[in-house]
């Protein structure tokens, strides 16, 4: 079907990105034409959710392309709802004596959220300063670790979280452990092998991510059992019958965004590769300015984030400047790290020296399937200007 294909055209470049403004993300979602076959089935079955058979089917088609075990994949209406619905069936909510959920400070907002929910005081970790990601082995030997109820560690951008490790530190400490793996489709989409385990891992589909339903997520996780309750957790506590028999919420994902999936999945190849050839062309542009050291792009983090590592707080400075001063939209995607959020400033924590210094110095580039070649040329520049007054 012709409205499937994403369209990429080089001739439009020189339009709307020689002086308007650069979004910083351009999300391209499955067209209508793509749903319509899909919303056909939910006007036939008249089943809108429940996991009724887009779920189902969307559910299976994404065990077979992330070579899971069928049934290893239970969706949800979020990535939110799929951390609570994972904490709650494998943790439980939290107990008097095991009050804090152990999460890293650089993450973004809706770990700290789901923790809470699930009536976990967050308790604010550092992060390791070349994987940006929580380190179980010293996490292990923390000072509070009688206290800690649940661990969440999150794959930062997308990076991968082995399971390795956290089964190590499941197995030693006894503290449930959920994964944040909120950006990292793709990195289960290269390693399954290593990224699913027993361990459930939370992934979101939001529109803003690689791989996307609008809002949705799911849970991975190899432990035939916890999927189950996952389900239960998910659905107000019900699994065959209505009695409720668990903490829970409801956190299921309804046929219509099922149908977003199924058709973003139908393209899932075309787009992976269009964004995969975008990164590359913006790594080559940033190399022509002396800058591609400093990008971290797909597939070191998820395609959905274009970063750029700067050298230093003035550096930093300079490049929002010019980029406010150029029309170029940017982001901190984990804003100044959790303690920095007004709602969280008052959270128990470590000293989070790391997270602190890397926080105000990963600056989010413009990045979409179709970000023009003139787009490019317009970042690169900026980036030069504000590199080269050094
Ligand atoms: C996107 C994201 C989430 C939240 O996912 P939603 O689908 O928006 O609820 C959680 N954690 C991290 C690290 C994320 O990037």
């Amino acid at each position: 079907m012709d409205g499937d294909r994403i369209v990429h055209d080089e001739s439009n470049d020189s339009r709307p990105d020689e002086t308007g403004v650069i979004s910083v993300l351009h999300p391209c979602l499955p067209p209508v034409d793509a749903l319509v076959p899909y919303l056909r089935r939910i006007d036939a079955s008249r089943t809108y959710t429940n996991w009724g058979p887009l779920v189902e089917e969307l559910e299976s088609r994404l065990c077979r392309l992330l070579r899971l075990p069928p049934d290893a994949l239970v969706t949800a209406s979020s990535g939110t709802a799929a951390l609570v619905g994972a904490i709650l069936a494998s943790a439980g909510r939290a107990q008097p004596g095991k009050p804090l959920a152990a999460i890293p400070a650089f993450t973004f907002v809706a770990t700290a959220v789901a923790v809470e929910q699930c009536g976990y005081q967050p308790y604010l970790v550092d992060v390791d300063p070349d994987t940006w990601l929580l380190d179980a082995t010293r996490l292990q030997e923390h000072m509070l670790i009688d206290r800690i109820g649940l661990v969440v560690p999150v794959g930062a951008f997308g990076r991968p979280v082995h399971q390795e490790a956290w089964l190590a530190f499941r197995a030693r400490t006894g503290i449930p452990v959920v994964i944040d793996a909120a950006a990292s489709f793709e990195s289960f989409a290269q390693d399954s092998a290593r990224c699913a385990g027993d361990i459930p891992a939370a992934l979101s589909f939001h529109a803003t991510k690689s791989f996307a339903t609008a809002e949705g997520g799911c849970v991975i996780t190899t432990d035939p059992r916890l999927s189950r309750s996952i389900e239960e957790s998910l659905n107000f506590g019900f699994y065959s019958n209505r009695r409720s028999n668990c903490a829970s919420t409801n956190g299921k994902m309804s046929e219509y965004h099922a149908a977003i999936g199924l058709a973003e999945l139908d393209r899932w190849a075309e787009k992976s590769t269009m964004i995969e050839v975008t990164v590359e062309r913006y790594r080559e542009r940033l190399h022509l300015a002396g800058l591609d050291d400093r990008f971290v792009g797909r597939p070191v983090v998820a395609s959905c984030y274009a970063l750029y590592r700067c050298a230093s707080l003035a550096e930093a400075a300079r490049v929002q400047d010019v980029f406010r001063r150029s029309d170029i939209e940017f982001r901190f995607w984990y804003g100044a790290g959790l303690l920095e959020q007004p709602y969280f400033s008052n959270l128990p924590h470590d000293g989070l020296e790391h997270t602190k210094r890397l926080a105000p110095l990963i600056i989010g580039l413009p990045i979409a399937v179709d970000l023009s070649s003139t787009a490019m040329n317009r970042i690169a520049t900026a980036l030069q200007a504000a590199a080269e007054r050094r």
